[in-house]
């Protein structure tokens, strides 16, 4: 009997409709549970339940929210190894790379606890004769997040955390292929004390983002996913007047200067370019190295190694990499391999024959490496989202900062070298969202913001820290003219707030 996954609305697992979709281990390629997808019926039902529990969630003071997301922390420290092996169940990522996607989203909920501090607003006193002034933030309402396939845990906690601890309701659409993690928050949530109402799980497809766009009800959507998809989201979104931040997809390059510490640089090309298989929006997917002689020796250094990846299911921890996400998916990927090299890019290293005893039915890709890959190529242009890395050689540092920035996608990028002035000119000069000197994969911490430039980001806002805490609070300013008026008495006991 094949387990179903179903909705949480108003605290309760729901299933109204008899459609559903598959959900794989991609290990081994079996169906593990049937999710049930959504309808507007569903959307519906969750938003009105959201905007019945509105009212008193946004009037709980701060702290007192905080401390519910101070009880969650706890929880998902306790079922961090639990958590972690469903992710690597459904998404295919090994256990441990599984527990640090888990670990980041958790720095987001360590945030979103100081909220207190991150909601006191501004105070002018005497704009004019007994005249003061305040600015404050409110919460906006019932609020959605409608997230992709790659990180079931942090990318949803890059949402709801914000979201909850600035009072408002959250309705999570989590992607179809990797959909119990949703399921998972919503009870250690409600064990830490969160109402029923103020995060619910719709589960489904398009049906379901386009009913969660189009309600009246929802004040605002965060979407992460591709950029075609963040594109519809965005435009939809506003046109049906709500506030929206779309993040999509991304082409992340790594110039590495002939300076560079090649060996370090080497490193962080094969943990950037091949953990999670290559299926993270901040992967290194382009490597740049300046001049042929670092460009021969990168090759030469990174080919054994990219040969050598230890591929395999993501529970066993001798393993670097675990398949791809959906037979589909690694398909399209093959496909891309194929295209390179009928388009005359060099393939160093072909992932494409890989055979694992006992996991037949995986959704197994190798690592690979092209060499010689230039601009008009569909495997430079193109988010590949497999563990496919391109070497595109160029001859000075201005050249490889112009690939950068003339690329549609502009999420993140990384500069390898030991010469400060370089590094200062390509942190000023590049046209991306998050930017790393000697790092590989530069995710802001919770604190700061994440995301992308260009085509990687549609909206005004970027994702968690204050962005987050902006995107999902309205500003309102108060001028308060204080009447004269009788005394109170002398009060002596301590002001309390509980
Ligand atoms: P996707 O765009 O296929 O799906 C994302 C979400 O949109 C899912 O919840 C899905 O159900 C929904 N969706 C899919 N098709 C839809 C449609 N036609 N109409 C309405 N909704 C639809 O993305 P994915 O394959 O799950 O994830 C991989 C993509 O996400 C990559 O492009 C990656 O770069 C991107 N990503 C970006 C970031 C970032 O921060 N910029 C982070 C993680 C992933």
């Amino acid at each position: 009997m094949i387990p179903s996954i179903d909705h949480v609305i108003h605290g309760r697992a729901g299933q109204t409709s008899a459609s559903t979709s598959e959900v794989f281990n991609p290990a081994t390629g079996e169906v593990t549970s049937h999710l049930t997808l959504g309808t507007p019926d569903d959307v519906d039902a969750a938003v009105s339940a959201a905007q019945q529990a509105f009212d008193d969630w946004s009037a709980t003071p701060p702290h007192i929210r905080a401390r519910v997301l101070f009880r969650f922390r706890d929880l998902i420290e306790r079922d961090l190894d639990r958590l972690a092996n469903i992710v690597t169940a459904e998404h295919g990522k090994v256990f441990s790379d599984a527990k640090g996607e888990i670990v980041r989203g958790l720095e987001v909920v360590e945030f979103a606890c100081g909220i207190p501090q991150m909601l006191k607003g501004d105070f002018s006193e005497s704009v004019g004769k007994g005249i003061d002034a305040v600015s404050f933030r409110q919460p906006l309402g019932v609020v959605a997040g409608i997230t992709p396939f790659n990180f079931p845990a942090m990318v949803p906690m890059w949402m709801f955390p914000v979201a909850l601890a600035c009072g408002n309701c959250f309705i999570l659409k989590p992607s179809e292929r990797d959909p119990s993690l949703a399921n998972e928050m919503a009870a250690l949530l409600s064990q830490a004390g969160l109402p029923d109402g103020v995060f619910q799980v719709v589960h489904g497809g398009k049906v379901v983002v386009d009913a969660l766009l189009d309600h009246p009800g929802v004040e605002a959507v965060s979407f992460v996913g591709s950029t075609p998809i963040a594109e519809y989201v965005y435009r939809r979104g506003t046109a049906a007047g709500k506030r929206v931040q779309a993040l999509g997809g991304a082409k992340n390059h790594m110039i590495v200067m002939p300076d560079a510490d090649l060996d370090k640089a080497v490193d962080a090309l094969m943990g950037a370019a091949y953990g999670s298989a290559g299926e993270r929006c901040m992967a290194i997917s382009v490597a740049v190295p300046v001049g042929q002689a670092t460009a021969d020796a990168l090759v030469e250094r990174l080919a054994p190694k990219v040969a050598s990846l230890k591929i395999g299911p993501g529970v066993d921890p001798e393993m670097d990499m675990g398949p791809l996400v959906t037979q589909a998916h690694a398909d399209k990927v093959r496909g891309y391999i194929d295209a390179g090299a009928a388009e005359g890019a060099d393939l160093v290293v072909d992932g494409r024959d890989i055979h694992r005893q006992g996991y037949e039915g995986g959704f197994f890709l190798g690592g690979t490496l092209f060499d010689r890959v230039t601009p008009d190529m569909s495997i430079y242009r193109e988010e590949i989202f497999g563990p496919v890395l391109s070497v595109v050689r160029s001859e000075t540092f201005e050249e490889a900062l112009q690939l950068i920035n003339t690329h549609e996608f502009g999420n993140g990028t990384a500069i390898f070298t030991r010469d400060g002035d370089t590094a200062q000119a390509f942190l000023s000069k590049v046209r991306a969202g998050m930017v790393g000197v000697n790092v590989p994969i530069p995710v802001p911490m919770a604190f700061h913001s994440f995301g992308g430039w260009k085509r990687s980001l549609f909206g005004d806002h970027h994702i968690h820290g204050p962005e987050g805490v902006r995107f999902y609070t309205r500003l309102k300013t108060a001028t308060l003219r204080w009447p004269k008026g009788i005394r109170d008495g002398a009060d002596f006991v301590m002001p309390t707030l509980r």
